[in-house]
């Protein structure tokens, strides 16, 4: 980030408060720039939101936290940090994977913990293969961390020199041609394995058969450490939130911007549903870059990202945040029931285009493990199947969704587990995520990850259209809590470079005694 603090005068307008635009809003503030945040929803977190169900509060997002580092760095550099925020807590077990008719499986913290749970699981053989798998994962990791993940946008040439002699090579062999799925067969020899890590592909919304083998980086992501939030995942975007206000950051809830206004070719403001406008020199925009391609923040910005077709959205989800009495499986804060036909998961919900006939369903506990609500009576969960990402073409009403709950508990009760029945629940589809994020369709992580360029066609942070930032799950480096955190930051310091290249042209300019632009706009976009 560039290092002279700016001045107040410039104004930036940061619209949304997801995780992307509060790192955005905060890291600004923190630079001395008068920012704005412009919120559509009633309170921070975007994804990261909490619905009361039964009078108690839910995570009905994220709940995996994970890369605590990317957090440290960043508050770090806004004078704070995670333990000050909110206080994170690691889980010893990482999740409990159960199949129909097989006994669990869980993995661990401790890595020899999980090969050995594994031996048991499958044989000696599995777990030394699990290992080797760990070994590979690492390496994918540590090679991409670099060239990949914290840089401001890969391109295949790029990445080729960052990966130093031999580039061409090295990026080959990290597997960004073959399938995940194919990959992981290399593996594992026990289709429940290879089951259980081509899941990690749903993280990105992706299919395992149609995502790339870097995206085994995810193991080793986790194995580096799972957290859980003292408080609650929806405890961090309201730090964050509090945080910005303190850097000096005014932020608005229940705001939707309708247009991001553009003058003589640059972003200039916004104009709010009620027909306010703010001027600003800038807009960093945390919305989905999908929402922008499809001109729903006006004509003008539309050339401003590239439009996903919706072959290439990723996943959505079906998900209920519900309050329930349970017995007869024991519970970790994170618990995966399998569905028996893992391809026909993945053909329903891509080609059928369809809630799946056998949908894999996770289970977050969100009382285990967690000193504060010690599981006693009805505890709080969220459950969660993949959907087609069809949010804006049908209502997926409940002639469509109860089949598939009744399906759901089916597998949960073959796996032991049984919810109480009839407890007080909150639903969200397809359609509900499309109104919550506009432009979406209901795709919860931008583009899918599917091949081997998915990783090249995101989104910079710096948009078409000059003076217009994007910061977000949909762009560059990609979707999950710690990697929109970073799109945020690297937002920011595209737009505070901008600031500072344009002030020192604009110096030169004046010593020069030539003339300099009237415009107060201040980036170059
Ligand atoms: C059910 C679910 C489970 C997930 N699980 C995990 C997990 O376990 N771990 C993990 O790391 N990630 C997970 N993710 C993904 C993660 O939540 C997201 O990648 C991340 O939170 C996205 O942040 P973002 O910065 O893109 O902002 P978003 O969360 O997309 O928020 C964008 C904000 O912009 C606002 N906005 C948009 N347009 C406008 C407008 N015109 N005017 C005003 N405001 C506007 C929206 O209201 C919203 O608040 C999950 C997501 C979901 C939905």
């Amino acid at each position: 980030m560039a290092e002279a603090a700016q001045p107040r005068s410039h104004r930036v307008v940061v619209v949304g408060a997801g995780i992307g635009g509060l790192v955005s809003a905060l890291l600004l503030a923190q630079r001395g720039l008068q920012v704005t945040l412009v919120e559509a929803a009633a309170a921070p977190g975007g994804k990261m939101r909490q619905l009361v169900v039964d009078g108690v509060p839910i995570d009905a997002g994220p709940t995996v936290f994970t890369m605590r580092w990317v957090f440290d760095q960043i508050l770090a550099q806004a004078g704070s940090s995670l333990d000050a925020l909110v206080g994170l807590q690691p889980l010893p077990v990482l999740a409990r994977h159960a199949w129909r008719d097989t006994p669990t499986l869980d993995l661990h913290a401790d890595l020899q913990a999980s090969a050995d749970a594994i031996a048991r699981f499958a044989g000696p053989a599995e777990g030394r293969r699990y290992l080797g798998f760990c070994d590979e994962a690492r390496r994918v990791y540590q090679r991409l961390e670099g060239p990949h993940i914290r840089s401001q946008r890969p391109s295949v040439l790029r990445m080729v020199r960052d990966l130093g002699p031999g580039g061409l090579a090295t990026l080959t062999g990290l597997g960004p041609f073959a399938s995940l799925w194919t990959r992981l067969g290399r593996h594992f020899h026990d289709p429940r394995l290879r089951q259980l890590f081509g899941r990690y592909a749903t993280y990105c919304g992706a299919s395992p058969w149609l995502a790339p083998a870097t995206l085994m980086l995810i193991a080793h992501v986790e194995q580096s450490g799972v957290w859980s939030v003292r408080g609650g995942m929806h405890a961090l975007p309201l730090a964050l939130a509090a945080l910005a206000r303190e850097r000096g950051a005014s932020l608005h809830f229940g705001q939707a911007v309708q247009r991001i206004l553009v003058r003589d070719g640059r972003a200039c403001g916004v104009r709010l549903a009620d027909g306010r406008e703010l001027p600003a020199d800038a807009v960093v925009f945390n919305g989905d870059a999908s929402a922008l391609a499809q001109g729903l923040l006006g004509a003008d910005v539309k050339p401003a990202a590239a439009a996903v077709p919706r072959a290439r959205r990723s996943l959505s989800a079906l998900t209920w945040a519900v309050h329930a009495r349970c017995s007869g499986f024991a519970l970790e804060r994170h618990n995966v029931f399998f569905c028996d036909d893992y391809r026909r998961e993945f053909d329903d919900l891509l080609r059928r285009r369809q809630l799946p006939q056998q949908g894999t369903v996770y289970v977050c506990a969100q009382d285990r493990g967690d000193a504060a609500h010690p599981p006693h009576g009805r505890e709080r969960l969220l459950c969660l199947v993949n959907a087609p990402a069809d949010g804006d073409s049908r209502p997926f009403d409940p002639s469509e969704i109860e089949p598939c709950l009744q399906r759901s508990q089916d597998l949960l009760q073959h796996c032991g587990l049984q919810l109480e029945a009839g407890a007080p629940q909150v639903l969200s589809s397809p359609a509900t995520f499309h109104q919550l994020f506009p432009g979406t369709g209901g795709a919860l992580y931008g583009a899918a990850s599917h091949g081997w360029m998915a990783l090249f066609r995101r989104s910079g942070s710096t948009s078409r259209l000059p003076g217009l930032y994007l910061a977000g799950g949909s762009v560059h480096p990609g979707p999950g809590v710690p990697m929109a955190a970073m799109s945020g930051r690297l937002a920011a310091e595209t737009l505070l470079a901008h600031l500072d290249s344009t002030s020192r042209s604009r110096r030169g300019a004046t010593y020069g005694g030539t003339s300099t632009p009237s415009a107060t706009t201040a980036g170059t976009g």
